[in-house]
């Protein structure tokens, strides 16, 4: 199967436009990192490079360097910042995957031991719950 084209008009592209607002806990050259609006745990926080890709399939490999150190950095802070007991990375790569949203990027879920996931692209979170939580992970990533 042949994926379809990059859609310039896809929500997290917008995001990078700056066209709708985000929760931006990180930002570099190449990547940004902000929360997912439906997080599945408190502090769930997505990665994505600035350059235009789909998803892995169509991804620069140097975007996808560059973005796994970035995503290595947020699970660090992220496990801090939430106390985590683990971090969960998941990346999804077409509809068939799970993928909803087609601009490449990576999901970094705080983990609590015996405390279940929230559904994907579940319940739309409160707008001061996710900016006290981007405050946490800019703090810890501060310090
Ligand atoms: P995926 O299925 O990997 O494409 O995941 C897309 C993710 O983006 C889901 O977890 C959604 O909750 C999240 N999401 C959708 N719209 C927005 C938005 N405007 N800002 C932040 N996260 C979003």
């Amino acid at each position: 199967m042949t994926s379809p084209a990059y859609d310039d008009n896809n929500i997290f592209a917008k995001i990078l436009k700056g066209e709708i607002p985000s929760y931006r806990v990180y930002e570099d050259e190449h990547t940004i990192a902000f929360m997912d609006v439906m997080p599945q745990s408190p502090g769930h926080t997505l990665v994505m490079p600035k350059s235009p890709s789909r998803n892995i399939f169509d991804a620069d490999p140097a975007a996808l360097q560059h973005a796994i150190t970035v995503v290595q950095k947020i699970a660090v802070a992220v496990q801090e910042a939430f106390d985590a007991d683990g971090v969960y990375i998941a990346q999804f790569n077409e509809p068939s995957a799970g993928q909803t949203v087609f601009h490449l990027h990576f999901h970094v879920i705080p983990r609590l031991e015996g405390v279940a996931l929230k559904p994907h692209s579940g319940k739309m979170e409160d707008g001061a719950v996710l900016a006290e939580n981007a405050k946490k992970i800019i703090d810890a990533l501060n310090g």
